[in-house]
């Protein structure tokens, strides 16, 4: 978990940690587990979560929170048409999703009918890794093509997260992609990361990434309140 706090401490929020800390409470209150998928473009963002919807539906109630820059509807609309219900939030040419932008979509959705809601954050590794969105858990999902000196040059975002999926393992026979270097500069910065090498093209991979889902699901639905 990343947004450790110590209660003792006192601490003045800034105005996105108040809401990030409102948004918490309303999944929490209605035992909903908030994912926040956080990758560069193309990485397969929405590809993770068209399959993980496949995978879950029927297990779990699922929404979606799709960001985007601009006004395109792409992504929500292969999520609607999975069945599943997408709020699409247009950040006007912003780099990141905040908690307000979050706060809304939240509101459109009946929480007390859904277990997961997963958000897929704009597509950049700096910023977002800075706002916190209240959601539970922190994804970084990376690909093969991008290279394997990512984590040397992306620190906080790898810092920042609690699952990393690293997709596109299909495409490894094609590429110069060193699997040590990247696991090494991984474990340097986040040695409790838990990592999923995976396809969302072959479904090799996907198995273990929805189990860990699942258990995420069941600590926050068991959570006392
Ligand atoms: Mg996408
Ligand atoms: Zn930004």
């Amino acid at each position: 978990m990343t947004e450790k706090r110590i209660p003792i401490v006192e601490k003045i929020l800034n105005a996105n940690d108040r809401l990030a800390d409102r948004n918490r409470g309303l999944l929490d209150a209605s035992r909903t587990l908030g994912l926040n998928v956080m990758a560069s473009p193309g990485a397969g963002k929405t590809s993770l979560i068209l399959r993980t919807l496949e995978r879950l539906r029927g297990r779990l109630r699922l929404a979606v929170i799709e960001g985007d820059t601009a006004p395109v509807t792409l992504d929500s609309e292969k999520v609607l048409a999975a069945g599943v219900p997408a709020v699409q939030v247009n950040t006007g040419g912003g780099c990141h999703l905040d908690a307000a932008m979050v706060g809304d979509a939240l509101a459109q959705f009946d929480l007390e009918e859904t277990d997961l809601v997963i958000v897929e954050n704009v597509g950049n590794l700096i910023c977002p890794a800075a706002f916190r969105l209240g959601t539970h858990r922190n994804v970084l999902v990376a690909s093969v093509t991008e290279g394997d000196d990512k984590p040397y040059k992306y620190p906080k975002m790898y810092r920042n997260v609690d699952a990393l999926v690293l997709n596109k393992i299909d495409l490894l026979p094609h590429l110069d992609f060193d699997a040590d270097r990247f696991r090494k500069g991984v474990s340097i910065l986040n040695e409790e990361l838990a990592v999923f090498p995976l396809s969302c093209r072959t479904g090799e991979g996907l198995d273990a990434w929805v189990e860990w889902v699942l258990a995420a699901y069941s600590t926050i639905s068991a959570r006392r309140m």
